[in-house]
């Protein structure tokens, strides 16, 4: 069955203040009836909206019907639009409750298979108050009683017929489908589906909005260098002494040019050799923390923090115990970071392949940067 949604926003917002209605403030960044659509995309919308936003409302990429007078006279603007249109089932939505999420959205669509109407609520779990001249006037019983939301959820030609018949003046679209007898099941409805009605509102959607935001990003690296004449490795910052050296354009720290890589690649910026290219003399003999330091550099440039990184250095010898603790001291040092978030350990190839024959030394390493 084709589904549609109607987001009523056509009101002018009277008790939230400022010179612009409150679905058309922004909200962390973009206003809110951009987050109220975002809601239901890949769905479609038909944008109710007084005629004074039409020139706001262009660009938003939706249908647009000029709302009425009242939120009845708007809703049935938006049903009429419909009408004919081949949808059989319709949502209708505040446009002031950005917030709502697909999971309630599909609850309420499922509903409608087994009734002629869904909608959202909470039940009240504050004590109720009736009050007078500011002391308590007396308590409620709040057994049986409900917070209703949007979005509301109907069968279009019963919705249509139901607000075709209503005198007007709804509290919402359930009151006008009771009216003409359809039976409305309830849907538990989401305590973050807030209605932006007060200033204070917009803080709390914004705290909402963030905790969702959650970006994590995970890179890996992965680097080998070949053993050559010398007295000393360096591997993760650390001069570790051994009868060989390894062979490389700059110090050949393979352990630090494996995290250097799991960090750019968490960002999607290439590798080292994107940003400091071995062509470029200057790079020549370079001790590895500059490359370190530039990745996460980078990735705070760009909001992130390291979650954590795990480097494991893959060699027969040296033996890299003794010096772990020091390699992920020295390597936490370079990227300003606790200790608590840098493993690094070792394993041997059981003496199999270029590793286990002591040719050269590879290094894995993973990184997750957290938005800050
Ligand atoms: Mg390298």
């Amino acid at each position: 069955m084709t589904t549609a949604v109607i987001i009523v926003a056509a009101g002018r917002g009277s008790r939230m203040g400022g010179e612009v209605p409150k679905q058309w403030q922004m909200l962390a960044g973009k206003p809110v009836i951009a987050h109220t659509l975002a809601a239901f995309a890949g769905m479609q919308v038909v944008l109710v909206i007084h005629p004074d936003d039409m020139a706001r409302a262009e660009g938003l990429g939706v249908p647009l019907v000029e709302g009425g007078a009242s939120r009845d006279a708007s809703v049935l603007a938006g049903l009429r639009a419909l009408e004919g249109t081949g949808v059989q089932k319709v949502l209708i939505h505040d446009g002031a409750r950005p917030l709502v999420t697909r999971g309630l959205i599909d609850r309420l669509v499922a509903a409608l298979d087994a009734q002629d109407a869904a909608a959202p609520a909470l039940p009240v779990t504050d004590a109720l108050w009736r009050g007078d001249d500011g002391l308590v006037a007396g308590t409620v019983d709040r057994a049986g009683l409900y917070r209703a939301q949007t979005p509301q959820a109907f069968r279009l030609a019963p919705i249509l017929a139901a607000h075709l018949a209503h005198p007007g003046g709804a509290a919402d679209d359930v009151e006008v489908a009771r009216a003409a007898g359809l039976d409305v099941a309830i849907v538990e409805g989401e305590e973050t589906n807030l209605k932006l009605t007060f200033p204070g509102d917009f803080a709390r959607a914004e705290a909402i909005l963030k905790g969702r935001d959650m970006d994590v990003r995970l890179g890996n690296g992965y680097d080998v260098h070949a053993f050559c004449e010398g007295d000393h490795v360096w591997l993760c910052g650390v001069k570790v002494p051994h009868g060989r050296g390894l062979l490389g354009h700059s110090d050949a720290d393979v352990g630090m040019h494996a995290l250097t890589d799991a960090i750019y690649g968490a960002l999607a910026e290439g590798d080292i050799g994107r940003h400091f290219p071995p062509t470029d003399p200057q790079w020549k003999g370079a001790a590895s923390h500059i490359f370190l330091a530039h990745a996460i550099a980078l990735a705070r440039s760009r909001g992130y923090e390291l979650g954590n990184c795990d480097v494991t250095l893959v060699c027969e010898r040296p033996k890299i115990g003794p010096h772990a603790t020091a390699m992920q001291a020295e390597l936490a040092r370079i990227m300003g970071v606790d200790a608590g978030r840098v493993s690094v350990k070792a394993t041997t190839s059981e003496r199999l392949g270029f590793t286990g024959r002591e040719e050269g030394i590879a290094a894995l390493a993973t990184a997750t940067l957290v938005k800050a």
